[in-house]
């Protein structure tokens, strides 16, 4: 992609783009970021229709129909159990997602015009944030509910204070250790890749490694100085953990109850990191108290994780069709955004044909990575934080949990993550939460409060697309 103005064009990397979607309100500076971005795909495209044919043969050969089939047999119940199960899920979610939709598509609508996002209509996907419009957090302060309230600027603080990437990493090892884990083996910080080398090009998406069965892991990250990546980090040693608890398994066992609790566990401490704890480090400066900046919160983190969920289900939606010969390589594109448009309501800023192939420009689409996990994720973190404060002794709402430094809450989690793949998911979920099934009741709990707000907000407004 080439730089906009009349200097030498540069070329920009996603990282330099996603900076751009960020940070900039012009509408074609967005625009170009996002195009630019969407073009590195189709060359893409005939490689992945050879790896859709091979990977079915694959699965063809252990015996599945197809390689989306041979993904949802991974949840101890059948593939279509399992399909039905993701549509129980969301329907659920739906509704609160709806309500988040269309107060900020009124927002977005003041600031770019009624004549590029009408009534009813969906949000162009280059406008919210983020390259695949799966969080909306950057644009927080665009429409932050409540002004003069503590500032939830958690990044201005981390440039500030000039946190470096391994303080950073550390930063999310003491809240482990404050639950009774052990700290990182010191292999962990000679053979991680933090700090994105300036010599060489590396793969930036930010993952973590179990390598071998020796507890030697790590994680490769170019770690920025962001909120959103204090949080990535959590994440990432949310798996370190999870492989740490269970190395001396039998190797068959060692993996997460299923996919969607491996990377629930680093999400649900972050969860944790709550303005109080934040203020704890020296990253808020005040505690929001009241009910204003108790609505910034809960929005803030809404833009995060309500956001997120129908881009969550959508990914797979798409392969599973793509992979069972229900959506045609003709078709690729057209049925990436009819996806789109029916799950997250939003909409391609610029046309869109068979000549492009956009499914492609989202990592784990050529990286061949499963994505419901994260969608199940998303709603675990809420149900294992529930049950986690229980543990920790919580009382009063939700969301003003931390189980920072509550041994209690430590050891129901070690339980829970020492079963390895051991046993049906459901069992571990029984261990740690003492409910046997997946439960949004949690995550939509915790976002009452903003529920209530955002159904007040949206009164005079036709909601839906
Ligand atoms: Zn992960």
């Amino acid at each position: 992609a080439a730089a906009a103005g009349a200097a030498a064009p540069k070329c920009l990397a996603l990282n330099d783009l996603s900076k751009v979607l960020r940070t900039s309100r012009r509408w074609d500076e967005l625009l170009e970021a996002w195009a630019g971005w969407h073009a590195i795909a189709p060359p893409l495209r005939p490689k992945f229709e050879r790896y859709v044919a091979l990977g079915n043969k694959g699965a063809a050969e252990i015996g599945f129909p197809d390689v989306g089939a041979l993904w949802r047999a991974g949840y101890d119940m059948s593939p279509e159990a399992f399909e039905a199960e993701t549509d129980r899920l969301w329907g659920k979610l739906k509704p609160l997602y709806d309500e988040l939709h269309c107060h900020v598509r009124a927002r977005l609508r003041a600031i770019h015009g009624k004549e590029r996002i009408g009534d009813k209509a969906p949000i162009p996907a280059h406008v919210l944030g983020n390259m695949w419009a799966q969080d909306w957090s950057n644009i927080y302060a665009l429409m932050e509910p409540y002004k003069g309230q503590p500032s939830l600027d958690v990044t201005r603080k981390i440039k500030a204070k000039k946190l470096d990437e391994k303080q950073m990493v550390s930063l999310g090892e003491r809240f482990f250790t404050s639950l009774g884990f052990d700290p990182l083996p010191a292999t962990f910080w000679e053979r991680s890749l933090l700090k994105k080398p300036v010599d060489r090009e590396v793969v930036c998406h930010a993952s973590a490694w179990d390598v071998g069965d020796r507890d030697d892991l790590r994680i490769k990250m170019c770690v920025e100085p962001t909120e959103e990546d204090l949080i990535t980090i959590h994440h990432e040693l949310g798996h370190i953990y999870y492989y740490h608890q269970y190395y001396k398994l039998p190797v068959l066992f060692q993996s997460g109850a299923n996919d969607g609790f491996h990377e629930g566990i680093g999400d649900t401490l972050a969860l944790s990191v709550t303005p109080a704890y934040l203020k704890t480090l020296g990253l808020v400066d005040r505690v929001p108290e009241d009910e204003k900046g108790l609505i910034n919160f809960l929005f803030k983190k809404a833009l995060d994780k309500i956001a997120f969920l129908p881009f969550g289900k959508l990914i797979d939606q798409w392969r599973w069709d793509v992979f069972a010969g229900k959506t045609r390589p003709a078709d690729y594109n057209q049925a990436w955004w009819a996806l789109r448009l029916r799950y997250q309501g939003v909409a391609p800023p610029v046309p869109r044909s068979e000549a492009d192939f956009d499914p492609g420009a989202k990592f784990h689409v050529p990286a061949n990575v499963p994505y419901t996990r994260y969608f199940l994720a998303s709603i675990y973190q809420f149900q294992f934080h529930r049950a986690l404060c229980k543990a920790a002794g919580h009382t009063g709402p939700l969301h003003t949990c931390s189980i920072h430094g509550s041994k209690a809450a430590g050891e129901k989690l070690r339980a829970m993550l020492s079963l390895g793949a051991s046993r049906p998911w459901q069992e571990a979920m029984q261990a740690m939460t003492g409910e046997s099934e997946a439960d949004p009741g949690a995550m939509l709990e915790y976002f009452e409060p903003l529920r209530r707000w955002l159904k007040e907000q949206n009164k005079n407004e036709v909601c839906g697309w």
